[in-house]
Formats: C-alpha cells, structure tokens, sequence
C-alpha cells in the first residue's frame, strides 16, 4: 500500500484522511493518508521519518508551510510565489519536490461565471493562505488588492514584495481594526481565522456597519470551511450579497495535490460528499 499523510500542529479537526481516502478509491489507488501530528520542533526527525518509511507524498499545514522550505529539494513556481508549501511529492531517491495546490484550490472554487478581469479584492488577513490567494487574484487579472492586517509594519515588506512579483496590479495593505468603508471592493476574501470552528465561530473578521457599506453585487469569500456557512457569510446573505464558503476550495486543493502524486484526476464530487459527511 503506498503512503501518503498530513504533516502540522493540532490536526485534530482535519479532513484531510477523509477527503484524501475518498479521492484515492475513486481513482483505484490502493493508499494509506494519516494524520502524523509535527511540531517545528519534531520536523527533522519527521522528515526523515517519512523518508525511511517509503512515504511518496505529504501535505502540510500550519505552523509548517515555511519551516518544510528547509526541506526541499526542489520549489514549484507556485509555492515560490506565495512563499508556502502545502503539498510535497517524495521522489523514489528521498529528494522532495514542494508545492502550493492551495493557489489553484482558491482561483478553482471561484464559480466559472464570476469575472476577476480588473476587479477591486480586499482580502482580510495575510498569512499562509492569503498569499495563495493573492497568487491566484494576481494571476487572473484583478487590478487591485488590498490587504488588511494586525500588524502594518510586518506587511509592508509582503505589499512591496508583490508589488514587484505583480507590477500591473495596485497593492495596499490597511490596518484591519480600522475598516470601516468598503464600498470600493468588488470581492472580499477572509483570510483570517475568524469564525472557525472550535476557535472563533461566534465572532466576525468585520464589524456590521462595515459590512453594510459593501457594494450589493461584490462577492464575500470565507475560506473557512468547518462550519461552512460563518457567521461572516450568514451576515452577507442577509444583506443579499453573493457568497462562497472554503469546503470546494479544500477539496480542489487535495485534489490538486492527488495530480501531482498520481498523475490523475480524483472525483470532486466523491471527495465533496466525504467531506460534507464528516463536518461537525
Ligand atoms: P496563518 O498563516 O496563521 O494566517 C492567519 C492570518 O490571519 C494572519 O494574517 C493573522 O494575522 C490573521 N489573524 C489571525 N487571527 C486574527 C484576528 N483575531 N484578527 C485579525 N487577524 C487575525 O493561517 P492560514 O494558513 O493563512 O489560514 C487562515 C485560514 O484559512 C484558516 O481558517 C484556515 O483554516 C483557512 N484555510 C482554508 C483553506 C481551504 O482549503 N479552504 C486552505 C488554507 C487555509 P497576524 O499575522 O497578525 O497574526
């Protein structure tokens, strides 16, 4: 049986076993996906752990899409760009290849008839997952986005480090306590942690009145996947506003990252349901 797994700290309310499992026997793969607990203290010994025990893939999560860089051989120009790896393929000799299939999960899970050419994002957070999808933004034409953070100083050198990467594209970064207006923006992105489940369910990454000043057809994104519906998206129906919630950008990326291990498509719709079943 061939061996594959999640590497990050806490993985208790991952779904990734299940996503994974049900994507392996959709396309006939006979393949373990476990849940190995690493901190950033047990990484090297994880690492070659996973090396001495024949394992052929990884995904990794928080805190290790930067420490695992150290660990490569070799880096996907999307996992340069956004500087964080979710995804490594361990080649036959032990050298590892990195990816970042959570780009291509975020710009996948946009449903086909919304149009990103020229369009206004503010995307509320700047970690890991917000480089993904400014990645993805960047690529698709956006003109525009701005970033909202706790810490301005850390920021600026991610704004001007994009503005390089992407010299079309206008980047801003603002302080995130001090939204008020958000009217100029045609899709917002929650990048932040704010109405996970288990941590923050009951809180929102922006207060009403702000909320109240988005335009009527701009988009509300919540990357959140567990619940799917946070109360950010909640509030953003009631005010009529087109949503998207992170369950299909979860399962694109694990289906990205069964390409890269197989070659081969897995059956979204198997994985979604899988999914759907194991959300608490
Ligand atoms: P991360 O690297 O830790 O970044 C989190 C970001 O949120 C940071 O910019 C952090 O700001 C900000 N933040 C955290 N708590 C905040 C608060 N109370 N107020 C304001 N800002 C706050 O995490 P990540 O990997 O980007 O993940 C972020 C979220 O995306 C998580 O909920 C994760 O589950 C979700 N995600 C979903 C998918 C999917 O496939 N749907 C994929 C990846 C991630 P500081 O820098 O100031 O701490």
């Amino acid at each position: 049986m061939r061996k594959f797994g999640l590497i990050g700290y806490p993985l208790g309310h991952s779904l990734s076993k299940v996503i994974h499992k049900a994507g392996f026997e959709s396309i006939g793969v006979d393949a373990s996906y476990e849940l190995l607990e690493t901190t950033p203290d047990s990484l090297v010994d994880r690492v070659k752990w996973l090396k001495m025990n024949d394992y052929e893939g990884i995904n990794v999560t928080i805190p290790l899409k930067l420490p695992i860089t150290l660990f490569v051989n070799e880096v996907d120009p999307y996992a340069d760009i956004a500087r964080a790896i979710n995804t490594v393929l361990i080649m036959p000799d032990k050298t590892m290849k990195a990816y970042n299939t959570d780009v291509l999960g975020f710009r996948r899970a946009i449903p086909a008839d919304v149009n990103l050419r020229g369009i206004k994002v503010g995307i509320l957070g700047t970690g890991g997952a917000a480089h993904a999808a400014v990645v993805a933004l960047a690529e698709s034409g956006v003109s525009e986005i701005s970033m909202f953070t706790r810490n301005i100083p850390n920021s600026i050198e991610l704004m001007k480090y994009f503005r390089r990467k992407f010299p079309e594209i206008i980047f801003e970064v603002y302080q995130i306590e001090s939204i008020r207006d958000l009217s100029r923006f045609d899709m917002i992105v929650n990048a932040t942690p704010i109405g996970m489940l288990g941590r923050s369910a009951d809180l929102m990454p922006l207060e009403p009145e702000a909320m109240r000043t988005i335009q009527k057809d701009a988009i509300v994104y919540d990357i959140i996947y567990n619940p799917m519906k946070t109360l950010l998206l909640k509030e953003a129906e009631n005010l009529g506003l087109r949503t998207i919630n992170g369950l299909d950008m979860l399962i694109y990326q694990a289906i990205c990252a069964q390409e890269i291990w197989f070659n081969r498509t897995p059956d979204f719709n198997t994985m979604k349901i899988a999914a759907l079943q194991n959300l608490r």
